[in-house]
């Protein structure tokens, strides 16, 4: 498969290549070429696939000829393997009526962005060995993405890889899910300040071409188009236990950037039958009001009890921007600039019509929220997450849209036991990390402290490099 970018400048690259490749040259985002097609009877013959029997031949559809499906068949089986419920990590819990959770929690760091990046980092390390390369990878969290990248990282011999916290500004249970993990290519760093600081670091050692170039500096955040491939997968594998390609169902997704929801959206395009989708959004509500007003307008950012989706650019959003325009890049380019130099764009009543044919925007305060966990508890027992539960009050009235006949599905992105404060504020519980964790409290933390400074970020990265392979 080919990749073309959102913005129609940037060279047309092979799978090996954008999975290289953050952003594209011109500014915009790798799309497959084509949209891959799963027959009805294809779609039949996948129900028999175990869950990495799946994801690699999802992931074939888009890696081949570069990398096949017997390659990916064995990273897909070692980057399952450690979740709890192997082979089927992905389980679907009912919650009453036609209701269901999809849980994709159950990877070494208890939020879905295990399920792409344990896989990602696999294909990194595929791809460069082959090419004989290492590269460093560099990041910004605010808790989950930080975590899922460390533990997919470690130990591999190509990549080396420095993650920022803001220092004092993640939950304990994150700050240690990361500085816990101890591997000589892993280095955390607490740098005095706010996360936007850590963004603003990262981005400024990316933007100094000699030092990216040393240094192979490489991402692996929600722009890489490898992770919504692999996002894709656990859509195929919902719809097929609920009944497809005989059955439609509905989806609905806590989303910030709209990575997540955008896999859904892909699964859809390949053929598998869903009706709607719905885009779950907490206070921060950019997305749901460009729904209401044909506008995309960007505001402050609020903190809220599900701070993953504490973010005001959809970045992701481009790519379906890209496909509401009939894949016309002149058009996403021209939207794109207006967004950076009023901060808003408008699309036309006919095409929001279009889009709000196929998506639900909802959202959620706290107030909703914690009303949510609180119900989900009473009514069925069950504990769910901040992120969760603002995608649980969405899918309530998509539900009472719908009907008896279309399953609604919400995927429950994290494990309540990374937000114990939330749940026992709206319950009274607090619950309890899993068994595999259990010591996380108490195991002996690595990190460095940093002051909020490029300069001492490029002297870190310079002293601190572990080098195991050739020298960058
Ligand atoms: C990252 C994250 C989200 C948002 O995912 P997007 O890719 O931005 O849509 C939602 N919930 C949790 C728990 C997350 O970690």
């Amino acid at each position: 498969m080919q990749y073309v970018s959102t913005r129609g400048s940037a060279p047309v690259l092979a799978f090996d290549e954008v999975v290289l490749t953050g952003l594209a040259r011109d500014g915009g985002l790798y799309v497959p070429e084509t949209w891959p097609q799963l027959s009805a009877d294809q779609l039949r013959s996948l129900r028999r696939l175990t869950y990495p029997e799946l994801a690699a031949r999802i992931l074939a559809l888009f890696a081949e000829p570069e990398i096949p499906e017997a390659e990916l068949a064995l990273l897909a089986e070692e980057a399952y393997i450690d979740f709890d419920g192997y082979p089927d990590p992905a389980p679907l819990k009912p919650i009453g009526g036609n209701l269901h959770l999809l849980e994709l929690f159950h990877g070494p760091t208890l939020a879905f962005k295990d399920y792409a990046l344990q896989l990602l980092g696999r294909l990194f390390d595929l791809v460069l060995a082959r090419r004989g390369e290492r590269v460093t990878i560099i990041g910004a969290t605010s808790g989950d993405t930080g975590s899922a990248a460390i533990d997919a990282c470690r130990d591999r011999d190509t990549l080396e890889i420095f993650m920022l916290h803001p220092n004092g500004r993640v939950s304990e249970v994150q700050r240690r899910q990361m500085t816990t993990v101890k591997a000589d290519n892993v280095h955390n760093i607490a740098v005095d300040g706010t996360f936007d600081d850590c963004q603003a670091l990262v981005k400024t050692v990316f933007n100094d071409e000699p030092f990216r170039d040393r240094f192979r500096l490489a991402a692996v955040n929600s722009i890489n188009w490898a992770r919504i491939a692999t996002q894709i997968v656990y859509y195929v594998h919902a719809a097929l236990a609920l009944g497809a390609p005989e059955r439609e169902v509905a989806f609905v997704v806590p989303t910030g950037n709209f990575g997540n929801v955008f896999a859904a959206y892909a699964a859809r395009r390949m053929g598998v039958p869903i009706r709607r989708l719905a885009i779950a959004s907490n206070r921060n509500d950019i997305l749901t009001r460009f729904f209401a007003t044909g506008t995309m307008r960007t505001g402050p950012v609020f903190a809220t009890l599900s701070p993953s989706m504490d973010i005001q650019v959809s970045s992701n959003f481009e790519r379906y921007l890209f496909e509401l325009y009939d894949r016309d890049a002149a058009a996403v380019r021209s939207a794109m600039q207006q967004l950076r130099d009023t901060g808003a764009f408008s699309v036309d009543p006919a095409r929001v019509a279009q889009a709000s044919a196929m998506f639900l925007a909802r959202s959620a305060d706290d107030d909703a929220t914690r009303a949510a966990i609180r119900s989900v508890h009473e009514e069925h027992g069950m504990l769910i997450d901040p992120h969760t539960a603002v995608g649980v009050a969405a899918a309530r009235e998509l539900a009472a849209e719908l009907g008896d006949d279309v399953p609604v599905v919400c995927v429950a992105t994290a494990h309540p036991a990374k937000f114990p404060d939330a749940i026992a504020a709206a319950t009274g519980i607090r619950p309890d990390l899993p068994e595999r964790l259990a010591d996380l409290l108490v195991r002996p933390e690595h990190c460095q402290s940093m002051a909020n400074d490029a300069d001492a970020l490029r002297d870190t990265i310079a002293r601190t490099m572990h080098t195991r392979g050739a020298k960058p």
